[in-house]
């Protein structure tokens, strides 16, 4: 055993797990990416997919041809009709840890119609996007789809205030991107990317291109073009450590992103 897996396995069996040599310890090797040359993809639930044809249709051509130079994961969102699910739930007295598993399987229809709509291409969607046999789809036919919400289920960390899960399904794909430390990580959603306030309420917002996580939790945001706590989760990332969010229903946008072209709204944690 190599003198520093040595020294590792020493301190684990005598330290607590939160001593912080110990936890220095498990950060020495170098990190080690196990899907690098893969891009996962979330399509918006409500923004993109909620708007049916004339939305979904053009972002389907663009996958078939963007996987012949890219692998990719794609991520579904869920959109309203976990929206109304919340809504009845919460009304009805039911915790986080149910709304999550309503919200999930709402995801999970999205991914399954995207499946069907690419099935001809040869591209599947899948129950579970963790490893199983995702690599061999991805060497084989270069896609597969998911539905985007992190499996917490039952088990979802409850929010601070209120009810709805905090980690949805922008926070499921960005996490799959960083666990498999993949090549970048694309939004696809129907504005330009981030604004000093939401557009559709507020058409004087102004576009912001470029923005850090930091500068980005400064502007305190009531409503954002991202859930909140994939700012978090971007900031404490070894290998993801931006996104990129686009209008998907602009065509041309997400081969550009997948070409690392800026198109949209780049977050980024430095
Ligand atoms: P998804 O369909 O992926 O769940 P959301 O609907 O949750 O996407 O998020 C995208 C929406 O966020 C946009 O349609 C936009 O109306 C809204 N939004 C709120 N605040 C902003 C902002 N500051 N900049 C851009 N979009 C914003
Ligand atoms: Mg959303």
């Amino acid at each position: 055993m190599p003198h520093e897996a040595a020294e590792l396995e020493a301190l684990l069996m005598e330290r607590s797990l939160t001593d912080e040599e110990l936890l220095r310890a498990t950060d020495a090797a170098p990190e080690y990416r196990i899907l690098p040359d893969a891009t996962v993809i979330k399509i918006g639930g409500q923004s993109v997919i909620d708007r049916g044809r004339a939305a979904v249709y053009p972002l389907v051509d663009e996958i078939v041809a963007a996987r012949q130079d890219h692998q990719l994961l794609i991520g579904t969102g869920a959109g309203t009709r976990a929206r109304h699910l919340y809504s009845i739930a919460a009304d009805l007295g039911l915790p986080t840890g149910v709304l999550t598993e309503i919200g999930s399987a709402v995801a999970g229809q999205n991914a399954s119609m995207l499946g069907h709509l690419l099935a001809k291409h040869g591209i599947s969607a899948v129950e579970g996007a963790g490893l199983s046999a995702v690599p061999l789809y991805l060497s084989e036919v270069r896609a597969v789809v998911f539905g985007g919400m992190p499996p917490y289920q039952m088990w979802m960390r409850v929010p601070a205030e209120g009810l709805i899960p905090p980690y949805r399904t922008d926070a499921g794909c960005y996490l799959l991107a960083e666990t498999f430390g993949c090549k970048a990580m694309i939004y696809v959603k129907d504005e330009d990317g981030l604004y000093t306030a939401n557009p559709k309420t507020h058409p004087d917002a102004t576009f912001i291109p470029r923005i850090t996580v930091g500068e980005m939790q400064a502007m305190d945001l009531h409503d954002a073009v991202l859930e909140f706590p994939v700012l978090d989760l971007l900031k404490a990332a070894r290998h993801v450590r931006s996104v990129q969010v686009i209008n998907g229903l602009k065509p041309g946008n997400l081969t550009r992103a997948l070409a690392g072209e800026h198109v949209g709204t780049i977050i980024s944690a430095d």
